[in-house]
């Protein structure tokens, strides 16, 4: 069967590794600027839109700096609100049905919010758009490696208080070398102990002994990126053999220097090898993609098929940290419209 980008975008999807201080509509920044008196670097969306995006950052290091921007108009309730709403909209524009979304609650406490508010305020908008767009939505807590691990037990245990209201799992994010995971594990089994999974990045810009740390010390079921698990065989099986999924954002990779060429990037490898691999965004933002463009280069640099595509497509909902009976549900809903379209 033939593929086009209009095929791609007409399929239903499903993302898991997505961050929403990634995926700000330049607009909205410049709005809720105007209103909380925030300095941006540029008033005009367009121009701000180009001035976040991060090409030509140098490392996974610098990438992350971009994020200062965003998280500085995301520092209110109102505009938490706004910000999650607009996430689920502008996935659902993208034919995403299901989509796990993750932030930081404590990046968002410079004003004065309180924890449970940094959790409302996202939640509440989340709620608002998936029942205008009907894309089921949940969310990830991500703690971060730069930050003390103390911070990381704070979120598990705020998070634990969400998990009926759609937070389903806990992650670590953040600068990779230096900062290991394993400092991180105490949070991980208070999250995995209360009934929250667990995903974790990890192999973006550091090696095989970091992704280790996230399966073994944080007990992630889930690795965020994944992509140096092949420099070392036997973590290369045991990710295979028990079916870890790897949460592969490509143009994100190129652009934090972990690939130097698509056309390169080991998700074709881990693939044709029967790796559970699937394909995010990680942000719409600062890498200037949204989830169909991503699978378009997954075709056109890296030779998926239609079948194969379907197959990446249906791996993220088979992963996603919903309950067995609600990913069964969508994965009937998504074969049966698959086979609708020519
Ligand atoms: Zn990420």
């Amino acid at each position: 069967m033939a593929i086009t980008r209009e095929t791609i975008q007409a399929l239903p999807k499903a993302e898991l590794h997505v961050h929403m201080d990634g995926c700000v509509r330049p607009q909205t920044m410049i709005d809720i600027a105007a209103r909380t008196g925030v300095k941006l670097p540029s008033n005009d969306a367009t121009e701000l839109g180009k001035e976040m995006f991060v090409g030509n950052a140098a490392s996974l290091e610098e990438y992350l700096k971009s994020y200062v921007h965003t998280l500085s108009v995301m520092q209110d309730t109102e505009s938490l609100e706004q910000i999650a709403y607009e996430f689920v909209v502008d996935a659902a524009a993208q034919n995403i049905r299901y989509v796990e979304v993750r932030y930081c609650p404590a990046l968002h406490l410079e004003n004065g919010l309180t924890m449970a508010e940094t959790f409302e305020a996202p939640l509440a908008g989340i709620k608002r758009a998936e029942e205008e767009t009907g894309t089921k939505t949940r969310v990830i807590i991500s703690a971060l490696r730069t930050l003390p691990p103390s911070v990381s037990l704070d979120l598990a245990h705020a998070a634990i208080d969400y998990k009926n209201d759609g937070v389903v799992a806990f992650d670590l994010a953040g600068a990779e070398r230096g900062h290991p995971a394993k400092a991180h594990a105490p949070a991980f089994d208070y999250a995995l102990g209360h009934g929250l999974q667990a995903t974790c990045h990890a192999g973006e810009g550091a090696g095989p002994y970091s992704v280790k740390q996230a399966l073994e010390d944080c007990k992630a079921k889930r690795i965020g990126h994944g992509v140096r698990i092949l420099e070392d065989p036997e973590l290369e099986g045991f990710v295979k053999e028990n079916g870890v999924a790897l949460e592969v954002c490509l143009t994100s990779n190129l652009h934090t220097h972990t690939v130097v060429d698509l056309t390169q990037h080991p998700i074709r490898r881990y693939f044709d090898e029967g790796c559970n691999v699937t394909i995010n965004t990680d942000s719409r933002l600062m890498d200037n993609t949204d989830l169909t463009n991503e699978f378009w280069i997954a075709h056109t640099k890296l030779g998926f098929d239609r079948n194969e595509i379907e197959r990446l497509i249906l791996n993220s909902l088979e992963s996603a940290f919903l309950p067995e009976d609600e990913i069964s549900a969508l994965v009937n809903d998504f074969r049966t419209e698959m086979e609708e379209i020519a």
